[in-house]
């Protein structure tokens, strides 16, 4: 299976041995892929890397590839070279090891969007979608679980990259889908439909606070009752609805009323 080279991506390396790229390998190799904007309107690929080269040994903080509307450049080596750690999440926040297993640091690729009024948003967006479909192929990840926003990883500090795809007119549900479509298209493959196992009934604990919607299975539908994190809940059925992050998985409970599979164990 080849992927269709739409773009190159230009690298750029940081000085090694330095705070922001410490040349550490990932150790357990590529697992999944954090989509970030750079929080800095108009900022472009190449004056990011710049900034981090000549901030290098002030901050810890790093990411793979930044991607404008004209260059995929790659600061830390993910995909031109064996990939090594990045900075781009907090290693306290426990999303990334609840849904991969593993710390982002460790084992994902941080990709940086960049956008503003100087940026043209529809190339920068094909750039973005098409390097983390890429790097799902370079690394035989499955596109449809495998990409996770970083507000997802740490609510209560960041919005990226729902903020900076806003301002070009996108939402992070379009661009989970969108990978997807991308990496069917650059692979020439289609993938199968996500199958749920025929099982009737059963009980899962809430981990996180809850909400239970009426009428269907998606975070439009009417909440009507909000759980509390170690709640035990009853399910009939599990069903296929809103895919969140990556997840299209939902519980059908007794009352018919619908919860996400995401938020329970
Ligand atoms: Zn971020």
């Amino acid at each position: 299976m080849a992927f269709k080279e739409k773009y190159s991506i230009t690298p750029r390396y940081l000085t090694p041995n330095t705070k922001r790229r410490s040349g550490l390998k990932m150790s357990p190799g590529v697992k999944f892929i954090v989509a970030h904007d750079t929080g800095n309107p108009n900022s472009t690929a190449n004056g990011n890397v710049r900034y981090y080269e000549n901030s290098r040994n002030e901050m810890s903080a790093s990411a793979h590839l930044f991607v404008d509307d004209r260059e995929i450049i790659e600061c830390v080596p993910a995909l031109t070279g064996p990939p090594e750690k990045a900075w781009h999440v907090l290693y306290g926040v426990p999303t990334d090891n609840q849904l991969f297993g593993f710390n982002a640091n460790d084992a994902a690729v941080g990709v940086e969007y960049c956008y503003g009024t100087n940026i043209n948003a529809d190339e920068a967006y094909a750039r973005f979608v098409w390097v983390m479909a890429f790097i799902c192929y370079k690394f035989e990840l499955d596109p449809r679980k495998s990409v996770v926003g970083h507000f997802f990883l740490d609510p209560n500090r960041k919005t990226d990259p729902v903020t900076g795809l806003a301002r070009s007119r996108r939402t992070y549900e379009q661009l989970l889908e969108h990978v997807v479509k991308e990496y069917e298209e650059c692979t020439k493959t289609e993938l199968p439909a996500i199958s749920l196992p025929i099982k009737k009934g059963g009980t899962v604990k809430a981990t996180v606070r809850l909400n239970v919607r009426k009428g269907e299975p998606n975070t439009i539908a009417p909440v009507v009752q909000s759980i509390d994190p170690g709640t035990t809940l009853d399910y009939a059925s599990s069903v296929l609805g809103q895919s969140i992050n990556g997840n299209p998985k939902w519980y059908k409970d007794p009352n018919g009323n619908y919860f996400w599979s995401g938020g329970v164990v």
